[in-house]
């Protein structure tokens, strides 16, 4: 088939051709002047997309692994953990904080809802005693399309001194994110989501309370240690060899970040999600996550039944290299995901309603052709109103 693939997944994401040609570039050494200089360029440039003042380390690493790091630094071995988890990706950090020791309790909400701050707040409200420790969550699951309201769940901890952790691997640079401002002490995320570069750097935020914490509790990590890692960025250098060509590509990401603007590439996304749902809806199909709840990074579709979701990945696939997302576990076969997160644009959602109507009515399905795109087409005449452009 011609033509590049359609990678909608909800990562890895597409990569810009600036991006892809930002790290052809040679080795520099990492104990050298230029890395200096890289390390601390990007460094600020991910301590303003978080919004913090705070620490930012960056690891080679998958996002599980900066999970793991914030385990590994911030929760001790019988510590009380409350894990509220929303999906798959709840669910991997509630395994982490045990597989480390932790005492972990979990708030289970059914897979689609958002967690309910009223919830966590009757839960942290018994806790006179203050035995929990640390609250984990992620910010956008990536499994179910719903994102969390973060500013909520952190009024909802109130001055409970427990640290808030956050897993914003696939909600950073898509949705707001204050980290400062909404309390959070620590947050994890990752290079191949919204940040436009291949999976392979994690992104560590702490504050100094955590930090504190870190410093008193006596846990086992060497690759993680968030000291070495501020003892050696100190001296503008990674305690190991970093991913050099990760940092190119990291900076060019940044650079266009900057370019666009923090502020449009949120509201830009908030478009696709609902730019995608409208143009689904049109179609006939119905979506998981409701309301206010759903993500601008993921769209989960449920699929017709008499269909199922794997045949409608398969058909995009074959007939127009679509790639798109099955559903994880409970949601196999049940939904697909369609990633609108990075590099992507309104013709390429345009493109993917085209070519789902098509799948569908070869699946058997009744579609009309043209209802979704013709909403979508509508929603985007409206949106370059809006913004003149
Ligand atoms: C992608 C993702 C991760 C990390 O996955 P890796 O495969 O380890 O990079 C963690 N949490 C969420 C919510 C994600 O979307």
């Amino acid at each position: 088939m011609i033509g590049e693939q359609y990678l909608l997944l909800p990562g890895p994401t597409p990569l810009p051709e600036q991006i892809i040609r930002a790290m052809s570039r040679s080795m520099i050494n990492h104990r050298g002047p230029a890395f200096h200089d890289l390390l601390f360029e990007v460094t600020a440039g991910i301590r303003s997309i978080y919004k913090t003042q705070g620490h930012v380390l960056i690891y080679p690493s998958s996002g599980t692994g900066v999970m793991e790091a914030a385990v590994a630094n911030f929760i001790a071995p019988g510590d009380l953990v409350l894990a509220i988890s929303i999906g798959v990706f709840g669910d991997r950090f509630a395994s982490i904080a045990k597989a480390f020791g932790a005492q972990v309790e979990k708030i289970s909400v059914p897979w689609g809802q958002s967690a309910d701050p009223q919830v966590v707040k009757e839960r942290i409200d018994q806790d006179k005693s203050k035995r929990i420790k640390a609250v984990l969550l992620s910010h956008n699951e990536t499994s179910t399309g719903v994102v969390n309201d973060i500013a909520k769940i952190a009024e909802a901890l109130g001055d409970h001194p427990a640290l808030f952790i956050v897993d914003t691997v696939s909600g950073l640079a898509a949705h707001p994110f204050n980290m400062d401002q909404w309390r959070v002490d620590v947050a994890a995320s990752g290079s191949q989501k919204a940040f436009m570069i291949p999976p392979g750097l994690g992104f560590l935020a702490f504050n100094d309370r955590a930090l504190k914490v870190h410093k008193q509790i006596n846990n086992s990590r060497f690759y993680w240690d968030v000291s070495t890692g501020l003892d050696y960025l100190q001296k503008g250098q990674t305690p190991t060899t970093p991913a050099i060509s990760l940092f190119y590509g990291l900076q060019e990401a940044l650079h266009m970040m900057a370019q666009e603007g923090l502020d449009s590439i949120i509201r830009r996304h908030a478009f696709y999600r609902d730019l995608i749902r409208a143009g689904v809806q049109a179609i006939g199909l119905e979506l998981l996550a409701q309301g206010q709840a759903a993500s601008c990074s993921v769209t989960s579709v449920i699929a017709p039944p008499e269909v199922g979701a794997n045949k409608i990945c398969t058909a995009m696939l074959q007939q127009f290299n679509i790639v798109l997302a099955g559903g994880q576990q409970n949601l196999q076969d049940v939904i697909f995901r369609i990633g609108h997160l990075g590099y992507v644009r309104e013709l390429d959602l345009l493109a993917i309603l085209a070519a789902l109507e098509i799948s569908l009515h070869k699946l058997g399905y009744p579609v009309e052709f043209g209802a979704g795109v013709k909403v979508a087409q509508q929603r985007i005449l409206e949106h370059h109103d809006k913004t003149s452009g």
